[in-house]
């Protein structure tokens, strides 16, 4: 049995709405929604009597002015925005959490005036009739990677089914067993090719796969055969892999094409910058491949969209089929994505320009100067944790370069576990939020990733941190 007389007492609609507070949020919320987060607060309380034992529940909880305390509290809520700004101090340039890419300058620009506008998303401007959403990216992509093709779908995960469905429906697509990934948590190769409708054929192990398995599994009823980039794992030790030239050679004349899932997007080969070898997509198309997929948003530092190049003949199958309508992407994306793009025509502004490039080779000399600000602004010491710039490791992220660490430069806050796992809760919960790493009782801002304009948000919050360490 619950309290009966707590019950009796719950403050009513009328009356909370008529509250002098709850008046004034009207200025704020429309009069539907009032009500509606009026009445959710009233059958929550209700709920706290019904399912609590008699006497347990303070009767503060029916006092009308801490029902309006939070019926405000709720309506700032709603009012504020769920998706905001966060200060990536992490390390991790490309953070899937924190939205992989950040865009450039030039990129924020066009989108204001695409955004706010009209444009020419569906208008062939010289002959002022309807044209292909698809047209405005695709000279500018077949420049830059020499395909003959290309189609931009909403994500890579959708560019890898719409190939399936439209290329392989019904057939079988042979696949290395050692490229049967997930990605992300939610991109499982196997899982994606039965969505498609191909059915899929494992060959290899899972440490070799030779170019004789693949020709082994191939019957009349191959679709294709599927190439995975292991982007987020590396395989090491005692392997062997068929590559995609050997996949061409023996798909040659057979009549069915070579898919590759690229994955990270890379234009630029980066090894002059000490980053291993990753075949980039142009390289990949040079070779001949049929189709070639990968995102925007990873190492091609865009927004987030899957990008399909090849061959004409089967880019155009996979262009009419009706998924592409389901998986089409809008004005924005596709402006971002032309601007990114744009970018590589020339590759020293590439690299200089777009911020995932200019983060992932960035020198260690700026990278210090960078550090070196934050200590001249920073105390020495704030609330038991000793503040210093130490020499740490960022990684790419998203998938992109495996295992490899790029020697970097950390503000620590060191000295006091529990007070610097406060300090990374503080720092993560009040905004504008900022994100570091915590690990082994220190706390870590790695300046990689973090631009200009973070400094003084980072100095403001820990002024913060400073006077109310107490409450966390
Ligand atoms: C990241 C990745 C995907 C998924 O791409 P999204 O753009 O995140 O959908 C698919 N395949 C590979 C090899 C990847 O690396």
């Amino acid at each position: 049995m619950a309290d009966q007389h707590l019950l009796r007492k719950l403050p009513k609609v009328d009356d909370i709405i008529s509250h002098q507070a709850v008046q004034q949020l009207l200025k704020e919320i429309g009069r539907e929604t009032l009500l509606e987060v009026t009445r959710e607060t009233i059958n929550d309380l209700r709920s706290n009597i019904l399912n609590s034992e008699p006497g347990t529940v303070n009767e503060g909880l029916v006092d009308i002015n801490e029902t309006v305390k939070t019926i405000e509290n709720k309506v700032r809520r709603i009012n504020e925005m769920q998706i905001q700004k966060v200060v990536n101090g992490t390390g991790v340039i490309l953070h899937t959490n924190l939205g992989r890419a950040p865009l450039g300058a030039y990129t924020q620009d066009i989108l204001q005036s695409i955004a706010g506008g009209y444009s020419n998303l569906e208008l062939d401007m010289t002959t002022g009739k309807r044209g292909s959403r698809y047209q405005h990216m695709k000279e500018l992509l077949l420049n830059l990677t020499g395909a003959e093709d290309a189609i931009v779908v909403n994500n890579n995960a959708g560019a890898v089914l719409l190939v399936l469905s439209a290329i392989a429906k019904g057939k079988e697509v042979i696949i290395s067993r050692g490229e049967l990934v997930e990605i992300g948590g939610s991109f499982r190769v196997p899982e994606v090719m039965e969505q498609s409708g191909a059915k899929l054929v494992e060959v290899g192990a899972t440490n070799k796969c030779y170019p004789k398995d693949y020709e082994n599994a191939i019957t009349e009823d191959t679709g294709a055969l599927l190439k995975v980039h292991r982007s987020n794992f590396k395989l090491i030790g005692f392997t062997r892999d068929t590559s995609f030239e050997e996949l061409m050679q023996i798909s040659e004349k057979k009549g069915f094409p070579v898919i590759n899932d690229l994955g990270s997007g890379l234009f630029i080969d980066l090894q002059p910058y000490s980053y291993p070898y990753e075949p980039t997509v142009q390289e990949v198309v040079a070779s001949g491949c049929d189709i070639v997929t990968f995102s925007g948003d990873k190492l091609l530092g865009g927004t987030q969209a899957g990008i399909i190049v090849g061959k004409k003949k089967w880019i155009q199958k996979i262009a009419s089929h009706p998924l592409t309508r389901a998986l089409r992407v809008d004005k924005l994306t596709l402006s971002a994505l032309e601007a990114t793009l744009k970018k590589y025509l020339q590759p020293e502004k590439a690299i200089s320009e777009i911020p995932v490039l200019k983060m992932m080779t960035v020198s260690h000399a700026e990278l210090d100067k960078k550090a070196e600000t934050f200590r001249d602004i920073l105390p020495e010491r704030l609330n038991g944790l000793n503040i210093s710039v130490e020499k740490s490791y960022s990684q790419v992220g998203g998938g992109s370069f495996p295992g490899h660490q790029m020697e970097s430069r950390v503000i620590a806050f060191r000295g006091n576990p529990e007070e610097a796992t406060k300090l990374e809760r503080f720092l993560r919960t009040e905004k504008p939020a900022v994100m570091g790493r915590l690990s082994e009782g220190a706390y870590f801002l790695d300046v990689r990733t973090l631009f200009e304009s973070d400094l003084s948000i980072i100095v403001k919050r820990l002024n913060d941190w400073s006077q109310r360490s107490d409450n966390y």
